[in-house]
């Protein structure tokens, strides 16, 4: 690919990481950026009324501030009150409540995590936070490998979302090891619930982008929207390219990518990253990124965190457990996998051959 559409492309990001808020009339593109749900949204609208664009942001930014302290694991919200009722549970007879919007959390997620071969779990949290990876930005972070013992304990005690029983809305569980921590799915639930809002505002040309995970209705100006995807070697090796490849999404379609350069942490050599593999309690290892389009954002913020974990072998086995047909995995040693659908829409912008897996 030449010079001139990289060039684009990284002014399309730039684009979005200048300006908080910005109207350009002559192409009605409105864009704001808002910092919610622990990270940078881009919200991008095609519109000529400013005022509905504006009204619009506003609804979607509470709904986010909303859902991020209700759906964090561990702040003073509905989930975070129910992981403190699962830790303090005396007996697997204890019965707990939770409101409507994280019992469809569980209910939902517990399919995707089925489907997946428990590859996608959840009720991982109480491993997810012994690794500490959400602590990362705290000044005063300190990176240590967990106590071998305690997650050799947690493994054996092999928590499972089909171990939390729901009737009518009664929650319980019979094993003590479940914690939940949704930061592999809600963002991506989040999303469709923002989409929902727009359209209900009456907006039908819009993006959603939070760091890189994001979701297209209609399209800018008549044509689709055109989309870079991060090159994970970059962080590696910074004289690589920043962007590995292009891809143009359609009204309603959504693109969620997994990365071991999200959250990570060099020590003595190696490269610990933040998405576990709950088959062993450390690292998932074999895989530095995957990408996956579906047209449902909780899908596909679930099966880009699962395929990750999958690794190289297994990914197109699960990705055919969960029913989705466009995905790219970036394997440990600069391999690059494709699903053939995949194959007949994304474009490369190296000069690595992929490997088109049926
Ligand atoms: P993602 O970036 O969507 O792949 O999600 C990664 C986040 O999900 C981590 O920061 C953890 O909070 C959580 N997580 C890590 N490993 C898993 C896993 N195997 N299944 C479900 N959630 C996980
Ligand atoms: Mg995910």
């Amino acid at each position: 690919m030449n010079i001139n559409f990289n060039v684009c492309l990284l002014t399309f990001f730039l684009l979005f990481l200048t300006a908080c808020q910005n109207k350009d009339p002559s192409k009605g593109l409105y864009q704001q950026q808002l910092f919610t749900f622990g990270t940078l949204i881009d919200i991008s609208i095609v519109s000529d009324n400013s005022e509905q664009a504006k009204r619009a942001i506003d609804i979607i930014s509470s709904e986010f501030d909303h859902l991020h302290t209700q759906w964090h694991p561990w702040k003073n919200g509905a989930l975070g009150q129910l992981n403190k009722k699962f830790y303090d549970a005396s007996s697997s007879s204890d019965t707990f409540t939770s409101p409507p919007s994280v019992i469809k959390l569980i209910q939902d997620s517990q399919l995707l995590s089925e489907q997946s071969n428990g590859l996608f779990n959840p009720a991982i949290g109480q491993l997810v936070k012994l690794w500490q990876f959400d602590q990362i930005e705290n000044e005063n972070y300190q990176f240590k490998i967990p106590d071998p013992e305690k997650i050799q304990q947690l493994l054996e005690k092999n928590p499972q979302m089909q171990d939390i029983l729901i009737n009518n809305e009664k929650i319980t569980t019979n094993n003590a090891a479940i914690v939940l921590d949704f930061g592999a799915f809600a963002k991506g639930v989040a999303i469709e619930k923002m989409m929902s809002i727009l359209k209900d505002q009456h907006i039908d040309n819009a993006l959603i982008n939070a760091g890189g995970d994001l979701k297209v209705l209609g399209s800018k100006n008549g044509k689709a929207w055109k989309i870079g995807i991060k090159n994970p070697a970059k962080t590696q090796n910074p004289s690589e390219k920043a962007i590995i490849a292009a891809i143009e999404l359609n009204d309603n379609e959504t693109l969620f990518t997994s990365g071991n350069y999200e959250r990570f942490f060099e020590f003595q050599g190696k490269h610990y990253h933040h998405i576990i593999d709950p088959r062993t309690g450390y690292p998932a290892v074999g895989t530095q990124s995957v990408t996956v389009l579906t047209e449902d954002a909780a899908l596909a913020d679930a099966a880009s965190t699962a395929l990750f974990v999958a690794g190289p072998k297994l990914w197109a086995e699960i990705a055919k457990k969960m029913n989705v047909q466009y995905v790219m995995l970036i394997s440990d040693d600069n391999k690059i996998y494709l699903t053939p659908a995949m194959a007949e829409r994304i474009e490369l912008l190296t000069d690595i051959k992929p490997v088109i897996v049926k």
